[in-house]
């Protein structure tokens, strides 16, 4: 690439690929993640997604279609608990993502 990227300040392509990792795509195939245009089609983090058809991320932002949602990639980045100013770590963070805090299995509330 040529370019030279300070050392304590990520760009927006670094938050990207940190943000990838941490997105749920929800069996977003391939081709779609990213896609011709480099957005990654994945599972909507605002609200409760189970279709990777209306969530994109991109350098460019995101996009939500289901729910509205729209914002940069920094805001992205700061949902889904990626530092923008430190190196990322490629391990697992210690603290689970906010949207898998709650099992997809006990959402049910009939029971007695
Ligand atoms: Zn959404």
């Amino acid at each position: 690439m040529g370019a030279h990227t300070s050392p304590d300040r990520a760009t927006d392509e670094d938050l990207l690929e940190a943000i990838v990792r941490k997105l749920d795509r929800g069996g977003s195939p391939d081709g779609k993640f990213p896609d011709h245009q480099g957005e990654h089609w994945a599972l909507c983090p605002y609200h409760n997604d189970t279709h990777p058809t209306n969530f994109s991320a991109s350098v460019r932002g995101f996009k939500c279609f289901a729910c509205g949602r729209s914002g940069s990639v920094r805001e992205l980045a700061q949902k889904l608990g990626v530092d923008p100013l430190r190196c990322f770590p490629a391990r697992d963070v210690p603290h689970p993502s906010p949207w898998r805090a709650t099992p997809p299995t006990s959402s049910s509330s009939c029971h007695s």
